[in-house]
């Protein structure tokens, strides 16, 4: 066989190339790849800073839910004078998922497709259907207003929890009563803040650390990779720099040689930022002890063996020297970490969404259902064209018999009776059209009830509501310009990986 000429070998060497790029790296299974809702060349990357909770520290959501339930339930009973008996309430922890809505004033729970239409509602756990569902449908949904409260992070969980289990309690416990469900959702606000600001949720996991977090040497592997292509990396957490330094040294501590201490990783370490505050303020830094003992606000320049608390956007740019782009930040709260970060500053994104290794495992297995539904969508949208063209044959058919039509050319040699048989094959096709149309829907929906019931028993799957994205999954893609389930996944990917998106026809670009 003739060698093929050399330019032809350099195009097929770069076809593979590209080809190799977009499949990403390809021995990572799929729920620990890095996904690309935007171009980003970490090689242009100069800083990358890392969010702590649920970000650097994966906690077990099962565990820690528990445990702010346990603690805002003692705290309904002591400062708020619920009945004791609440207690013993039985609580499920795999009801709520992020993305959900509560109905502050109506006592529901709900979840949104990215159009803002309302897909599934829980009133306690009963779920609403009927004239009760319609009028939200029909509502357009402006989340601005108090009367509804956002479930954006993996820490909100338990209020949408207590808030489903205390409207089911109360509307059997004392059913003759009248409800005020906004001030039970201000009493489970309020007490599930005391729990985090009276430090009972934070002692419990530093007493019991290995019951709510794993340590992973990949943690360690990955921050080692970015610092070894000449990385600066920082830490940026809401917590304060007791907690902070007791997870990171549970997390980092030991691990590799070369970092004999957790704060070895990093070149600049910020507690107590109070994001998303921090990306639109102009709170001081001030260095503190690891008790949180402020030290003085007099720097020029960050110190890596220093910790620091507060602290602003600007000042960090012009103090580290790193700024917009040139910055890489990963964090967990879609608007604490990720939307203030990106509507502030033009600082890269990374959002780190635990939820998808499970998801993505469950829907490997759900592989065949999957394309069933794809292709009885394609279907229905051939059906809906059909019927819709047979409409437009009908309202010629009927113009020309009634001689409102321009009968000219081959259409005027018709007579009526020909017409009148045309219009009755079209009316036959049409209904058999809507037969199938009818069967193919009840076909999808039996399907993709089955298919969500496999997700989240109550709400299916974290990114989808029916066929759209949910709103979570939209604020993902336009606000993240990466997605990963784990900070450790980084580690199958060069520190100089270009990251690249892929190509997103509009719908008239699809043949
Ligand atoms: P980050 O994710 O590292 O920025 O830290 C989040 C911090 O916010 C943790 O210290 C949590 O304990 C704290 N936190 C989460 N939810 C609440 C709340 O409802 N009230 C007060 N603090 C909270
Ligand atoms: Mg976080």
């Amino acid at each position: 066989m003739v060698d093929p000429p050399k330019n032809l070998r350099t195009r097929q060497a770069e076809n593979l190339l590209e080809m190799l790029r977009h499949s990403g790296v390809l021995n990572v299974e799929r729920p620990r790849q890095v996904y690309c809702n935007r171009d980003i060349n970490l090689g242009d990357v100069g800083l990358i800073g890392f969010d702590m909770d649920y970000t650097l520290a994966l906690y077990d959501q099962d565990a820690i839910e528990r445990l702010s339930i346990e603690k805002t339930l003692e705290r309904l009973v002591d400062e708020r004078g619920y009945p004791e008996e609440i207690l013993g309430l039985e609580i499920p922890t795999d009801f709520a998922i992020r993305g959900l809505v509560i109905d502050t004033r109506r006592g529901n729970i709900f979840k949104l497709d990215s159009h803002r239409h309302v897909g599934k509602v829980y009133h306690g756990f009963k779920e609403v259907t009927g004239d009760d569902l319609y009028e939200y449908r029909v509502n357009s949904m402006r989340m601005t207003t108090p009367r509804y409260a956002l479930v954006d992070t993996l820490f909100a969980l338990p209020d949408a929890v207590l808030y489903a289990v205390l409207v089911d309690y109360f509307e059997t416990a004392q059913a003759d009563k009248e409800h005020d469900w906004n001030r039970l959702y201000r009493d489970i606000r309020y007490c599930i803040d005391l729990a985090h600001r009276d430090d009972s949720i934070k002692d419990e996991i530093i007493a019991h650390t290995d019951r709510y977090l794993e340590r992973d040497v990949d943690l360690a592997l990955t921050l080692h990779k970015f610092r070894s292509a000449g990385k600066k990396l920082f830490v940026l957490t809401n917590s304060y720099a007791p907690f902070t330094e007791h997870i990171l040294s549970f997390l980092l501590d030991d691990l590799l040689p070369e970092y004999p201490r957790w704060q070895n990783y990093f070149d600049i370490v910020v507690t107590g930022a109070q994001k998303p505050d921090f990306f639109t303020q102009r709170n001081p830094f001030v260095r503190v002890d690891t008790d949180g003992n402020a030290l003085g606000e007099e720097f020029s320049n960050f110190d890596s063996s220093a910790i620091y608390q507060g602290g602003n956007l600007v000042d960090f740019e012009r103090i580290s020297g790193f700024r917009g782009n040139r910055v890489l930040f990963v964090g967990d709260h879609i608007y604490g970490d990720i939307v203030r970060s990106k509507k502030s500053s033009a600082w890269r994104t990374v959002m780190i969404v635990q939820e998808m290794e499970q998801e993505l495992q469950q829907a490997a297995a759900l592989r065949q259902e999957n394309s069933r539904l794809e292709s009885l969508e394609l279907e229905l949208r051939r059906i809906n064209e059909e019927i819709a063209f047979d409409q437009g044959l009908t309202y010629k058919v009927d113009s020309l018999l009634h001689g409102n039509g321009d009968a000219e050319g081959e259409l005027a040699d018709f007579d009526p009776d020909q017409l009148r048989s045309a219009r009755r094959e079209i009316q036959k096709n049409r209904d058999r059209l809507r037969r199938r149309r009818r069967e193919l829907l009840d076909e999808t929906l039996t399907l993709e009830k089955k298919f969500e019931a496999q997700f989240n028993p109550y709400w299916g799957l974290l990114f989808k509501q029916g066929n759209k994205n949910s709103i979570f999954g939209e604020q993902v893609e336009v606000y993240a310009c990466l997605y990963t389930s784990r900070v450790e996944n980084f580690v199958h990917y060069s520190p100089l990986h270009y990251f690249r998106a892929p190509r997103q026809p509009m719908p008239h670009e699809r043949y």
